[in-house]
């Protein structure tokens, strides 16, 4: 009985855009991958936004992304030296116990 109930196929709830017709027990994952965003940053992170809304009004899935899409748009070293300086600040702000981020990946 279970499993006939997850084969019943539902339209998406995004389905005007989507046109897809899901699995119930595919839905969630589905709705929650069809209507999430990608990330700015995708072709670099191959992530969806994040779901804290702080990112995902930026359609960023992490301060990381925003970071690195800041230093593509950023004119000089100097620009660049600052945006990294604040993400420093705000990643210390936010999360205390990882202050030693990785910066050899930001190129
Ligand atoms: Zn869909
Ligand atoms: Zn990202």
């Amino acid at each position: 009985m279970q499993r006939m109930y997850n084969n019943i196929d539902i339209k998406c709830s995004n389905y005007a855009k989507c046109n897809k017709i899901v699995k119930l027990v595919d839905l969630e994952k589905h709705e929650y991958d069809c209507t999430t965003p990608n990330c700015l940053n995708f072709e670099c992170c191959g992530s969806k936004a994040s779901k804290i809304p702080e990112l995902s009004k930026k359609t960023l899935c992490s301060l990381e992304c925003e970071l690195q899409l800041n230093i593509k748009k950023a004119k000089n070293g100097k620009e660049i030296f600052e945006l990294i300086k604040k993400f420093s600040e705000t990643i210390v702000a936010l999360r205390p116990a990882a202050s030693n981020i990785n910066m050899s990946n930001l190129n």
